[in-house]
Order: structure tokens, then sequence, then C-alpha cells
């Protein structure tokens, strides 16, 4: 089986494994026991924070919440600080390039009272900087921008974004930074919270990060027992805690390396694509080398991710959350790419552990399911 869904979730690495399964064994007690055994998972779990600290550089500037994952994350980080701007500044700005874990909560707090834009999206797949200067002001209390976007790979304006932003005392920026991290820098400048989810560097599913810059701006939405400073309540899974910090050590330090094998990698397949007629890359320059976006306009995409299944080869639509849905894909949309070629668009997503191997079989199998699809490309 050839995995090139990694855009969608990646494989665990062994050491995040085992690291979760011995700290379940040798430190499953709760961090906020008074006890002997409830001190040393406390001083776990603070251990884990400054490690995460370190890696990301982030020079204490940040609070370390762990959650289930970016979902939790964006949904804590989103509603928190608007709930905080809801007299004050009610407008929140967002755009369609964002993950339905962004989008639906804004929408949702649209129909709390809140006011939402949104951003155009160039037809490079970016944030448009001038629409967004002409929709701020004073009014405004929550932007929020992707770091890398999930179905394309396109990189997104983060400084420029967070220095527009930063003249407007009232309003916050919130990056879903879920598709950068260990692929290319994290982008902190300016920014108030960032969500990262672990099982999309080889860590575990339900395991995220917020990092918020000043809890106090965040409302709690989750209420009890008053845990990770009363903003996410629920006993702390320490274990799940120490493994996401295994797998963001393994990508951090090794991102470079990564990065310039996953390009090599993701340009050898670009020339391959380039030779077959009818065929289009819809990832822009500029975007990140694991995420390519290919369009067969005339095919269904589903057909496209079926065939590709038939050959051993996994591949996704859109993205996993939204590929069962049948509408047209919104960020495809936004970057007014034919509809033809979002009907017919295929995502193939790259990771540290795809090989040169994988490659070719990919070319193998792309070459048949073409033969198989050729006569309906428009
Ligand atoms: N944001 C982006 C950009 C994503 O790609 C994803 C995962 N598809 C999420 C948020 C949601 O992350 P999780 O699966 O950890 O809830």
């Amino acid at each position: 089986m050839i995995y090139l869904d990694n855009a969608a979730t990646t494989a665990p690495n062994e050491d995040v494994l085992q690291a979760y399964l011995q700290a379940n064994q040798s430190v499953y007690y709760n961090p906020n026991s008074p006890h002997k055994a409830g001190l040393q998972a406390a001083q776990l779990l603070e251990q884990s924070k400054s490690q995460i600290n370190q890696i990301l550089n982030l020079n204490d500037e940040f609070d370390i919440i762990f959650t289930s994952g970016a979902t939790e994350s964006n949904n804590m980080a989103l509603k928190g600080l608007a709930y905080r701007k809801k007299d004050s500044a009610p407008v929140i700005i967002t755009s369609l390039l964002e993950h339905p874990s962004v989008l639906e909560v804004v929408r949702a707090l649209g129909g709390e009272g809140f006011t939402v834009k949104y951003c155009n999206v160039t037809r490079e797949g970016r944030l448009d900087i001038e629409h967004l200067k002409s929709l701020m002001s004073s009014e405004v209390g929550l932007v929020t921008c992707m770091q890398v976007n999930n179905i394309m790979g396109q990189r997104q304006p983060v400084r420029e974004v967070a220095e527009i932003v930063a003249a407007y005392p009232k309003a916050f920026l919130h990056v879903d930074a879920v598709q950068a991290v260990g692929k290319v820098p994290l982008e902190t400048e300016g920014v108030e919270s960032i969500s990262v989810s672990g099982h999309k560097f080889n860590g575990l599913k339900g395991q995220g990060l917020l990092l918020i810059r000043n809890k106090h701006h965040l409302e709690p939405i989750i209420q009890g027992g008053g845990q990770e400073y009363g903003l996410r309540s629920g006993t702390v899974n320490l274990p799940m805690d120490i493994a996401i910090v295994k797998a963001l050590k393994a990508n951090v330090q090794n991102m470079d390396e990564n990065y310039t094998r996953v390009q090599s990698l993701s340009d050898e397949l670009r020339q391959f694509i380039a030779r077959y007629p009818g065929v289009y890359l819809n990832t822009p320059e500029g975007a990140i080398p694991h995420i390519l976006n290919i369009g067969f306009p005339g095919v269904k995409g589903e057909v496209l991710v079926n065939a590709f299944s038939q050959h051993g080869v996994m591949i996704s639509t859109t993205s996993a959350c939204s590929s069962k849905q049948s509408k047209l894909n919104e960020v495809l949309l936004a970057m007014h790419i034919d509809e033809t070629r979002i009907e017919g668009s295929i995502r193939v997503s790259l990771g540290n552990k795809t090989t040169e191997a994988d490659i070719e079989q990919f070319k193998e199998a792309f070459d048949s399911v073409y033969q198989e699809v050729k006569e309906l490309l428009r």
C-alpha cells in the first residue's frame, strides 16, 4: 500500500507509541492529585510544556494548553477570544481558505450576534492583503489566518496579516498552524493564539496544542475542575502530552533535512505529471512541497481516488474532512479555479515517511489511471 494522504493524517513514530504506552504504565497519575505521585505527574506536565517552548522557540511568550486536537484548539481560541470582544469589537474576519474547524466556528459565532466578514483569496490561493486592509476597522476583534492551507499547500502571508492587525489594538490574530508545524518555521510575531495537531507530524490522533500569548484574553468554553489555567477542564492526559512532545521534537529537529527530501520527491512528481496532457497542477507557486493538488477536468475526483485506491495508492479528493460531502471545494472556488477542474481534483500529500519507491509506484499507478480516464478529459 502506498500512502500519499499525509495531509489527512500521518503514521505515528514508533518511539511516540512507546512513550505513550510507557507513560500510561509508569506515570498514569493525575497531575492534580496532591500526593507524591500526582506531584510527579504535575512536574512531568510542566516539563512537557517547557520542552515544547524550547522546541518551537517560543521564548516563554506563550502558555501551552494540551487539547484533543486542532479542532478543539480552534474552537477554544476563536470562541474564547471572540466572547471577550462581543461588546467592544464584534467583527470577525476570516476567509474561505480556512479549515472547517475554523469556518464552522466562525459561522456559528455569526449566528450568535457577531458580524463575519470574508477576506478575498487571490488566484495564487493566498489571503488578499489589500482586501484585508479595507475590511479592518476598530470594530474588528478577531482575525483568523492559517499558516499553510491544507488543500493547496499554499503558505499564507501571516507576517503581513500580523502587521496589519497590530494597527488595531482591539483585534486579535489567531493562526491555524496545523499544516505548517514540522514543515516550515512557525510564525509567532504578532499572533495571539496558534493551533497545532499532533497526528499531522507523526504523533497520535486526538492530541493537539493551543498556544496562547495571554491566557486572560480567553473565555473558557469548557467548564469543570479548572485544569489548564481554568481554560480546559478535565483530567490532563499526561501520556498523550509526553507523546506529542516526542513527535514534535523529532519533526522540528529534522525539519530542514525532511523538507529538502520531500522537495526533491515533489519536484520529481511535478515533472512527471507535466508530461500528461489534460492534467493540471492546481497547487500554485510558493506552496510547500508536501501537498500537490492535481486537476483532471472532466473526471470526478471520487472516481480518481477510487481508481488510485484500486492500484493500492491512498490519496484524497479535497480534504478528508470534507471529501465525503458532494459540494465543490470552497478553497478551490475561492481561487477561481474552473469548476470542472475542481470536480476532478485530487490531493496527493507527502510526508516524512514517503520514499523514492513510493513515488515510483505512484507514477506507475498514475499512468494506469490516466489510461483509464483519458477519454473523459476535457
Ligand atoms: N486545521 C487544519 C488546517 C487541518 O488540516 C486539520 C486536520 N484536517 C485541522 C485543523 C483539524 O485538526 P484535528 O484533526 O487535530 O482536529
